[in-house]
This record gives structure tokens, C-alpha cells and sequence, in this order.
């Protein structure tokens, strides 16, 4: 099995929690490697370096993307050569790649959205919803991490074919650990969609000392980063920075509850990473959570900061049912182990190159 993946605007050797790169990045890498012994797979993404090996049969293939057009036409060069079986655009901008290709030949294209414009409770950006819905119409197939999401989009799109398979989690670096701890824990871009604010409003709420660390960078705007700062001075907040994904599970290990509290979570594989290493979520219900986390491994409420300090307070106090819900966690994650994930994708990969 021959696979071409275009990740058009990131790589996913860059280092995940800062800039453009976070869980699409992950889930790139770790798809591709526990696929590596049944596929070869090329990656195309945007940059002038030397292609890369990420694995024997995983190429990370680096292309001029000052015009995208360009960028189409040279993986259709690759195409001539290696007969690629699928393409695989993730992301928008990825899948404006897989339309142009679409006009030209027709290899089985599958779309991953990552996060849909259209769902997003902010502000909106019309360009993007209109390509995505252009992508929609014109793949083969949709792939979503959620039957939620899976399902807004049939609600408006009723014809699209769409397949559900979620997100994986490494289950051997996020490990459970004793929880003797009392700080909170976020982990992610420093974004305003990513909702610290309602976090730094909810601690202020509780009047007491919850000491909370932040990890990550800003994701475009740096200023994001200095007005977040400020806007939690004089709370127990410290600002860590982006940490290596490697070294991430012992922060996990160090912390007691992991707050999600992002406006719009297409996924949330933080939270699946906390509940490998057995540590409760807390974010709200009306995100991606609601199918990762569910009512079983953490606490999810209605969005507002006066819920998220109740859920803080409760969780913070009650240690037994910390564990609880973090062993639930654990077992849980268990189920979206890589491998098995990986395994999800490469029959849809056969059934999609067979037809
Ligand atoms: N991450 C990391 N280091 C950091 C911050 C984040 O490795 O400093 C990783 C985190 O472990 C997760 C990913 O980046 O795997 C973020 O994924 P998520 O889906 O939660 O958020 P996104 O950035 O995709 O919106």
C-alpha cells in the first residue's frame, strides 16, 4: 500500500504545543509509524530542507509551497513515479492540494479536517468554510475523530461520505502513577480558542490557592501569550513554556487534574493523554470531550467559569473520586491505543484502493 499524506502547512517533525504544530502533528506521525509495516508513505509538506526518513518506509518530503498550485503538480510528479494507492490531505490548506490533483487524476482522496470552520463558535473565516465545503463535495471521503462532529457534518452535507475512526494515544509513554498531587494541569497552544481565559476567571472565583501550570507556546499571535500573562497575575499560574512531547508525561504524573478548557475541541487528544496517565479531565460537554472523556473519566460542564470552578473545587477536594475517574481514564485510553487505531485506517485504506 502506497500512500502520498500532504500536510501542506506543518511538519509533522515539528515539535508539537507551539507555532502551527500541535495534535494534527502527533496524530501525522504516529498514524504513519504504526502503519510503517504495511505501507510506504510519503508526506508532503511545505519547507526547502532535505526529505527526511521518519521511519524505513516513511519519507517526510519537503516542497516550495510559494505557490500551492506548484506544490499539487510536483506531488503528481512523486504520483508518476510511485503510483500511490491514496492520498490523504489533512487540513484545509492540504485538502486545496487534493482538489487540484483531483483535476488531474484520479487517485482515491481522503480529506481529515482536523478542525471544521463551519463548527467553530467564533469567529468565522468564510474563505476557509467555503473550500472546506468545496473538499467535502469533491473527496472521496471525510475521516472524523467524532460521531459528533461526523454527524454536523451530514446534517448539512447529507450525501458526504464520512467515516468515524478517533484519534490514537501513546499508552507506553503516558502511564498511570500514583496521584498525591493538588495542582492543575494545561496543556496546548496558547490560543484564544483554547479558552484560558474562562480558566484564569474560574480560579479567580474560588479564592484559594489552586496552583495551576500552564504548558505550551502562542500559536500565530505572541501577544496572545503576554495578555493571558497578565490577565492571571497575581494567581498561582506559572507560564512553563512548550514542552518536548516526550517529556510531557511527567508532567502529567506531577498534576492532578488536566482543564481543557478550550471554546471549540474538535478532539482533545490532551485529554487522552492525561487519561492514559490516569489523571481526571475537566473541560465542558459540548466539545470533543463529550466522546473522549465522557461523563466516566473526568467532569464536563455547561460553559461557563462559575461550573468550571465548581468542578475544580469538587475534584480538588475529593481524592478518591480523583482515582476513580483516572483508573476509568486509563482504561479507557487503552482502547485508542496507536496500533490498533493504525489498523482502523489501513482497511479503510484497502477498501477505498480496491474500489
Ligand atoms: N504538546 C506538546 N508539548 C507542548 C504542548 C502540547 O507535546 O508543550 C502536544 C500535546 O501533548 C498534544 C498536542 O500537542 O499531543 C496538542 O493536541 P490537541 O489536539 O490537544 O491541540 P491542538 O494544538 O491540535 O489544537
Amino acid at each position: 500500500m502506497k500512500i502520498a499524506v500532504i500536510s501542506f502547512h506543518t511538519s509533522p517533525l515539528d515539535p508539537p504545543g507551539t507555532g502551527k504544530s500541535g495534535g494534527m502533528n502527533i496524530c501525522i506521525s504516529h498514524l504513519y509509524r504504526s502503519l510503517s509495516r504495511f505501507c510506504h508513505t510519503d508526506i508532503f509538506t511545505c519547507g526547502n530542507k532535505k526529505p527526511k526518513r521518519l521511519a524505513p518506509s516513511i519519507n517526510v518530503v519537503y516542497l516550495d509551497c510559494g505557490d500551492i498550485n506548484n506544490f499539487a503538480d510536483t506531488v503528481l510528479e512523486y504520483h508518476n513515479k510511485q503510483r500511490y494507492d491514496v492520498i490523504h490531505t489533512h487540513y484545509w490548506l492540504s485538502g486545496i492540494v487534493g482538489l487540484r490533483t483531483r483535476k488531474k487524476v484520479k487517485i482515491p482522496w481522503i480529506h481529515s479536517l482536523h478542525t471544521v470552520e463551519m463548527l467553530k463558535g467564533v469567529k468565522k473565516d468564510h474563505l476557509r468554510i467555503k473550500v472546506e465545503e468545496e473538499i467535502i463535495k469533491s473527496c472521496d471521503l471525510i475521516m472524523s475523530p467524532t460521531y459528533k462532529e461526523a454527524f454536523s457534518i451530514r446534517e448539512k452535507y447529507p450525501h458526504v461520505r464520512i467515516i468515524t475512526i478517533p484519534h490514537g494515544v501513546d499508552i507506553q509513554r503516558f502511564t498511570p502513577s500514583l496521584d498525591g498531587h493538588s495542582k492543575l494541569l494545561y496543556v496546548g497552544r496558547i490560543d484564544p480558542i483554547k479558552g484560558l481565559d474562562l480558566l484564569i476567571d474560574s480560579l479567580r472565583l474560588l479564592k484559594r490557592d489552586i496552583k495551576l501550570d500552564i504548558i505550551g507556546g502562542p500559536s500565530k499571535d505572541k501577544n496572545n501569550l503576554e495578555s493571558i500573562k497578565s490577565y492571571a497575575e497575581n494567581l498561582p499560574v506559572k507560564f512553563l513554556g512548550p514542552v518536548k512531547h516526550e517529556e510531557l508525561n511527567r508532567y502529567y504524573k506531577e498534576a492532578s487534574i488536566l482543564v481543557v478548557p478550550s471554546y471549540y475541541e474538535s478532539f482533545g487528544l490532551v485529554a487522552l493523554e492525561a487519561m492514559a496517565s490516569a489523571r481526571p479531565v475537566i473541560g465542558f460537554e459540548d466539545t470533543g470531550l463529550a466522546e473522549t472523556v465522557g461523563a466516566d473519566a473526568g467532569i464536563l460542564v455547561k460553559r461557563n467559569e462559575q461550573n468550571l470552578a465548581q468542578a475544580i473545587s469538587y475534584l480538588i477536594e475529593n481524592k478518591e473520586l480523583r482515582h476513580r475517574l483516572g483508573e476509568t481514564g486509563r482504561k479507557k485510553a487503552l482502547n485508542f491505543e496507536w496500533n490498533g487505531i493504525a489498523w482502523k485506517y489501513l482497511r479503510v485504506y484497502e477498501k477505498i484502493s480496491e474500489n
